[in-house]
Formats: structure tokens, sequence, C-alpha cells
């Protein structure tokens, strides 16, 4: 099937596929933004325009993920990497411990980012199982006394993912770089919850902050301004010049997801897409190999292996000549990774799961 322009099926991680209408509306505004004169680029982030565009995106998100009126949202850049570092640099105190879920690459990287801080208690680690599932929280010794509790929602690259809010004593921070908007949460569970935007949310370069008021208040006095998440929050995201470019393309995808049925519209989606894959992968168990354990599947990155290196690199070479781009696994789990965020077309599933039927078939 073909995608409009010409355009293959992105599978990729992030940076990866955005929604047509999107992208559409985007050029419709790139030389001349609603006669502003000028594109949202070449605009002064002091400018009406650009402060009206911030404003909206942000009421936009709260309205898509209901974020309670105590919580602040921010427009950041340093990545979600940074947010590794500046979360127990503003919240891991002396004297103080935070504790780690670790079901993934990204959350070890956070987790190295905390022990240069401060104390850390690994309260789970998933690296024995080659991270291929993920606990029940209440089954975790959490320490109710700890600074904060760090997750990571969905782990990209093994492709596990949490289904449901976890409840925590102490301050939950969570990751979720790489299913937020893909589906309801409780934003009232977590003290603070940071993304990337460049999986579900836009292009590179912003990352969103939602944080509850009193954690705010627990930044010490003396931080280093731009790692101050009270600077960020009192300036408005504006404290230095933020991403405008990514903030705008952010607010049209906001819309974008409001016009199809908010989150839960994305979540009954995602559900039907990432079905047609795992059943294909369950319907031939000796050609292919799930990577995680059912019940920690993913919705937004599908994880599997081939019987071995030679089919692995033809299943890769023929899936790209039909247009199946992106399909490469991380070398960490190799085989092959199908990220199907929000923005990947239903289409696009069902044409890997034909091609997958096509290749165990004739290679079995
Ligand atoms: N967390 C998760 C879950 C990710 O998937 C990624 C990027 N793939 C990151 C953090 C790091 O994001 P960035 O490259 O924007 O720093």
């Amino acid at each position: 099937m073909n995608q409009p322009f010409d355009r293959v099926f992105n599978f990729s991680a992030g940076p990866c596929t955005l929604p047509v209408e999107v992208l559409e509306e985007a050029k419709e505004d790139l030389l001349n933004y609603k006669g502003v004169g000028m594109s949202v680029m070449e605009m002064s982030h002091r400018s009406k325009p650009f402060e009206a565009i911030l404003a909206q995106a942000e009421a936009d998100l709260r309205k898509l993920l209901g974020v309670p009126n105590n919580y602040k949202v921010l427009f950041l850049q340093g990545g979600a990497s940074l947010q590794f570092s500046m979360a127990p640099l503003c919240f891991l105190g002396a004297g103080q411990s935070a504790d780690y879920v670790v079901t993934g690459a990204w959350g070890e990287k956070a987790y190295e980012a905390a022990n240069l801080v401060g104390a850390t208690n690994l309260a789970y680690d998933g690296k024995g199982i080659n991270y291929n599932d993920v606990p029940k929280f209440d089954t975790i010794p959490l320490n109710p006394n700890a600074a904060y509790v760090h997750f990571t929602s969905n782990e990209t690259i093994h492709g596990v993912q949490f289904h449901s809010d976890p409840t925590t004593e102490a301050p939950l921070i969570c990751d979720m770089s790489s299913d937020i908007i893909s589906r309801p949460v409780d934003v009232s569970k977590y003290a603070m919850i940071y993304a990337g935007a460049q999986k579900n949310m836009g292009p590179a370069g912003v990352t969103v902050v939602i944080i509850r008021d009193d954690l705010l208040e627990k930044v010490p006095a003396k931080m280093h301004p731009i790692l101050d998440y009270r600077l960020h929050a009192k300036n408005g995201s504006m404290y230095n010049t933020p991403p405008c470019w990514s903030i705008y393309m952010c607010g049209l995808v906001y819309k974008y997801i409001l016009r199809h049925g908010g989150v839960a519209g994305a979540q009954e989606r995602n559900l039907w897409k990432s079905k047609l894959i795992y059943q294909t992968i369950d319907g031939a168990p000796e050609f292919f190999k799930g990577h995680a354990v059912h019940h920690a599947r993913s919705t937004m990155n599908v994880t599997f292996t081939l019987p071995n290196d030679e089919l692995t690199a033809a299943f890769l070479k023929e899936a790209e000549a039909t247009h199946l781009d992106g399909l490469k696994g991380h070398r960490s789990v190799g085989g092959i990774r199908a990220s199907i965020y929000n923005a990947f077309p239903l289409d696009g599933c069902q044409a890997l799961a034909k091609f997958m039927w096509e290749f165990a078939t004739k290679h079995a």
C-alpha cells in the first residue's frame, strides 16, 4: 500500500513518523505563519504570535492528559537525557536516597546519572533477564521515605511497557518519552513526568516536563539556573530561548490527537496496530520470537527476533525494498524493532504483518 507522496512506512524509534495532516499544516505555515509575514522558525520567542503558540500547546497538552491545576507544564531542551541528571540534582538531597526501578536501557542510564549525584537504591533490576519483563509495582520493595521513585513507563529499546499507573508512597517520577499521549494516564499519581518529543509529540529538540508544585518547592536554593525547574516554571518555559519550532510542531500534533479522539482514541488505535504484529509473531512461533513476555509487551515498540542473523539481514533488506523502513533492532536485543507510535498508520502495520507472513512462509 502506498503512502501519500511516496513516503515509506517509517518504523524508526525516534525521531519518527509524524502525521501527514500535521506536516501539511506546517508546510502551509512555513513561509508565512498565519499572515504574520514570517515562519515560526524566524519569529522572536517574545513575540505575541509565539507566546500564543506556546500557551495553546500547553493548554492542549493539559487537556489531552487531564493535567491538574497544581502541576506546571514546561517545555525544555537537553532531551530526556538531561532529565536523567536534572531530576537527581534538584530532588536527591544529601542524606536522602532515591529508588530506581530499571526495566531497560533508558532506566539504566537514568540510574547511572543519579549515582553521580547521590545515594540510590536499585529497587528493581531487569538486566538479568535482558529486560524482557516489567514487575508488578506492588511487589517491589520500595523505600517509603525515598526522595523519589524513578521508572520508565515504556522501554524503547527492549519493547516492554507498564500498562497501568503505579501507586507509590514516595514521589513518583516517570520517563514517559516513548509512550506519552499514547494512552490515558492518571497524572495525579505522579510527582513528575518527563518526555522527549521525538516519538509521540513532534520533532526532536523539546522535552516536556509535567511537575507538581510541591516537588518544585524542593529544589535547593542554590541551583544552576538552567537546571532549576523552579526558574523554568517561574518564567513559563521562557527563561532562555525555547525550541520554538519544536514546540509549534508539538502544538499541531496535540491538536491532531484531540481531533482524533484524544488519548483514548490513540490508545484504541495503538492496541489494534500492535495486536496485528504480535499476532503475526505468535502465529509463527518457530520463526519469530517476541522479546517481551506477553503482559509486558509494548504497544509502541514491538521487538522480535528471527532464527539467525542471515535471515534477519534478508528480512531487513526485503522489507526496505517494499518501503518498510527503519526496522533494525537495537544491537542489545538484535532482530527487529517496529516502532509504531501514535502517528504510525494502521495500514503500515497491516503491510508489515503481511510481509512477515510471506517471509516466514518462504523461509520456514
Ligand atoms: N528515555 C527514553 C525512554 C528514550 O526512548 C530516549 C530516547 N530514545 C531517551 C530517554 C533519551 O532521549 P533524548 O535522546 O531525547 O535525550
